[in-house]
């Protein structure tokens, strides 16, 4: 601890130095260990107010995608409402910084406390930001009753406790980050037990009712064969019965690869405009042999002018075989059985009406279950069970319902009800009609289509939104392509875009013509084969789709180029939903994505962004004269544990020779302690200057800052690792050591030269 003996940090001159440092201690320890945000809150208002006699403390939590901040004060059970920070006062202002505000007494110069808490009637105040690991997640801010100088123990005291309320902070999101990668660890598990289970019942359930087609087909077989030659006649019905149970066999295996398929997601949906009557006649007819065999009569009402209905016409003509084929299969012989259509301009429905047993009405959820069959007198229907599961997983794929109810007379009504048009759902709808109103958002996809080019080097992107009326896709942005082009629509859930949209999952392509999800031919102005679908995902809802074309290279595109297009949506989203949530917002668009551009300008600076801090520190170090042990252990420090390290680590001989160099960076505990010390001796928390500062803290310092400028937050932009040079520049000799700063431009300059000869030879070759 380094406030000394004697020295007092009260205000008052009442309060002892070692009472003070038993709170404090105290405090620290709660936050060290509490597991609970708001015993965090309350235990650093508690403390403030007993070590610095402050009059109020206020943790701000920052909202990731917003950027809007939720209050929370001590005593209360969560946070309060989400708010937009006011520009430049003194909350919005540390969030931009980063960096700590003492304010002794108001004054013009300085940023003002908002008004909410007290504005400029307060005394003196400070904001303290709340980072820890690299992260920002808050602001703490402690207001004084009247002014007062913050002593260097103060401030000490006021940086220990933002420290650990950071960490504590820190580590709840860690914690329940951790508990969400469990649970889907957990799920994913489940589902694959569960795809396991799902195999070894079909297997039983396939296997169990072939025997009694086999056994069957056999038996008739060997009778042919042992009747005399000449009795031609006789044979003709066994001839049938054979014929009968090889389609069953059929039919049992269809439904057995249809559901797989259905269920894994491998069957794509081929969106189309079709007549219901089609798939109506398509069923009777396949099915009137068997009809004609059971003595069933099967009769198709549809109204003349009944028009066309959206759908996928493969899928739906298989739903309405399974449910006339069960009709046929349980009627009475002879029977009837009716197929119905109907519907108004919203919706459609499909009736299929039996004089069968009718279903138990207790089993009527059931029997849409997999491998579920009606039990009757003790005794299970024969069956897969599995043409009904199907019929469900269908109707939900277009969005609709399907029920059975029993029919007035005997017998049952089986009725899936459908919408006529394939559109997105209405809150979908809603909130593209609040972003098609907002021109400064729809410049800000219009910039985003062509960062996304220039990211991706490919020649076409083209970004659909939800049109609110009409429930389809509409283009709003585009970049290399033609102008029929731009008139196009896809329908939710038609085409690539369409299915990225209703799924709200992104897509890769390798090649569109032999993918076994599309199978489609290639468009003639696309001249490769391969894209990228992502869905604009905006508060939750999906409301449309970016799709890349054409790479430049003309190579297909890779799981990377994916990662980098979804990042890019994903901070295109945050932004538009702030805008939409917070329309005052006093960042723009055009700002936002002027912080999105100096990011992702180049790959090259993307790349070295997203360098583990431990790699840099490592390089630096070695730079500056330590050794490979002292340089490792550093990285260590500066970017806690990284992937390439502890491999390195593992395969590290214990018996390797030191190179003989004399340690230089300084010990463990001093580095940690001068990593916010500055050279010009204005850092916490003992003030330390130039080489007094161990030079291992003072490169740590250097590896935060350039990671904080090519990071940004949501209150800071992030600039490219070329302007982030330039500002360190700037920053040498104050808050750098010049060395430092030198050497983290030689570092930089050798990679970034690399990386562009590499590409120049690529390029040329
Ligand atoms: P399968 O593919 O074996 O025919 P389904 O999933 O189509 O099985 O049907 C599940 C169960 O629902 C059947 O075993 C039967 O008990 C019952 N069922 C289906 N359709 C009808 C119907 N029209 N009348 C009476 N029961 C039916």
């Amino acid at each position: 601890m380094p406030a000394r003996r004697g020295q007092r940090p009260s205000p008052n001159g009442k309060a002892n130095g070692d009472s003070v440092l038993a709170r404090l201690a105290e405090a620290l320890f709660v936050l060290r260990t509490s597991p609970d945000l708001g015993a965090l809150v309350d235990t650093v208002a508690a403390a403030v107010r007993s070590t610095l006699h402050a009059k109020e403390s206020h943790v701000f939590l920052i909202e990731e995608r917003t950027g809007a901040v939720r209050p929370w004060d001590a005593g209360r059970a969560g946070p309060g409402e989400a708010f937009l920070p006011m520009p430049n006062a003194a909350l919005e202002s540390t969030l931009r910084s980063e960096e700590p505000l003492f304010v002794a007494a108001p004054s013009a110069d300085l940023p003002a406390l908002e008004h909410s808490l007290g504005g400029k009637r307060a005394g003196a105040f400070f904001c303290m930001p709340l980072r820890a690991r690299g992260t920002l997640d808050g602001v703490w801010v402690a207001t004084f009753g009247g002014s007062k100088a913050f002593t260097a123990a103060d401030r000490l005291a006021a940086h220990l406790l933002a420290d650990a309320l950071a960490l504590g902070l820190e580590r709840s999101r860690s914690d329940r980050f951790l508990a969400e990668r469990a649970l889907a660890a957990q799920r994913l598990e489940a589902r694959a037990e569960e795809g396991e289970g799902l195999l070894g019942q079909m297997l039983s359930v396939v296997a169990h009712e072939m025997r009694t087609p086999l056994t069957c087909i056999k038996a008739y077989a060997e009778t042919l064969i042992d009747a005399p030659a000449d009795e031609w006649e006789s044979r003709a019905p066994f001839l049938e019965i054979i014929n009968e149970e090889c389609d069953r066999l059929g039919r049992l295996l269809m439904n057995a690869l249809d559901y797989s398929r259905l269920e894994s997601g491998q069957k794509s949906f081929h969106l189309t405009t079709l007549k219901p009557e089609d798939l109506v006649t398509d069923a009777l007819l396949t099915m009137a042999p068997e009809g004609k065999r059971r003595k069933v009569e099967v009769s198709a009402h549809v109204p003349e002018t009944f028009g066309t209905v959206e759908g996928d016409l493969d899928l739906l003509k298989q739903l309405c075989l399974n449910l006339v084929s069960n009709a046929i299969k349980f009627s009475p012989e002879p029977g009837q059985v009716e197929v119905v259509v109907s519907g108004d301009e919203e919706g459609w429905r499909l009736e299929v009406m039996d004089r069968g047993p009718g279903i138990p009405e207790d089993q009527a959820e059931r029997i849409f279950e997999r491998f579920y069959r009606v039990e009757q007198e003790g005794r299970r229907v024969p069956g897969s069970g599995l043409g009904l599961a199907i019929a469900r997983n269908i109707t939900e794929l277009h969005g609709g319902r399907i029920v059975v109810t029993p029919r007035a007379g005997g017998g049952s009504v089986f009725t899936v009800t459908l919408p006529r048009v394939q559109r997105a759902p209405d809150e979908a709808c809603q909130l593209a009609a609040e972003l098609w109103e907002r021109r400064d958002c729809l410049r800000l996809l219009d910039d985003a289509v062509a960062l996304a080019s220039e990211a991706l080097e490919a020649q076409i992107v083209s970004l659909m939104l939800v049109d609110p009326q009409r429930g389809d896709l509409k283009m709003a942005a585009a970049l290399g392509l033609d102008e029929s082009a731009l008139k196009r629509r896809v329908g939710f859930r038609g085409g690539v875009g369409g299915q990225a949209l209703a799924q709200a999952a992104p897509v890769l392509v390798n090649d569109i013509e032999t993918d076994p999800r599309f199978r489609r031919p290639n468009h003639p102005q696309y001249s490769t084969k391969s894209l990228i679908c992502v869905p604009l995902i905006v508060a939750g809802r999906s409301i449309g789709v970016i799709n890349v074309n054409n790479k430049r290279s003309r190579e297909a595109f890779g799981e990377a180029d994916l990662a980098l297009l979804a990042n890019l949506v994903d901070r295109v989203c945050s932004a538009v939903e702030r805008s939409l949530a917070f329309p005052e917002s006093p960042e723009s668009p055009a700002e936002t994505m002027a912080a999105l551009r100096a990011s992702i300008h180049l790959r090259e600076d993307l790349a070295l962004g997203q360098r583990p801090a431990g790699a840099v520190a490592y390089g630096l170090a070695r730079r500056l004269g330590a050794n490979a042990e002292e340089a490792r252990l550093l990285s260590r420090l500066a970017g806690g544990v990284d992937l390439e390290s502890v491999e390195a680590e593992t395969e590290a001989k214990p018996s390797r020779k030191r190179d003989g160099r004399a340690p230089v960076l300084g010990s463990v505990r001093d580095i940690l302690l001068g990593r916010s010390e500055r050279w010009d001796g204005k850092g916490v928390p003992r003030g330390l200057a130039g080489e007094a500062i161990p030079l291992g803290a003072r490169i740590l310092s250097a590896v935060d800052l350039l990671h904080d400028l090519t990071h940004g937050s949501p209150h800071r932009q992030a600039v490219p690792a070329a302007f982030a040079l330039e500002e360190m520049e700037r920053l040498s000799g104050s808050r750098l050591d010049p060395r430092v700063q030198a050497a983290v431009t030689d570092l930089l300059a050798d990679e970034v030269g690399e990386r562009r000869a590499g590409r120049g030879r690529r390029e040329a070759a």
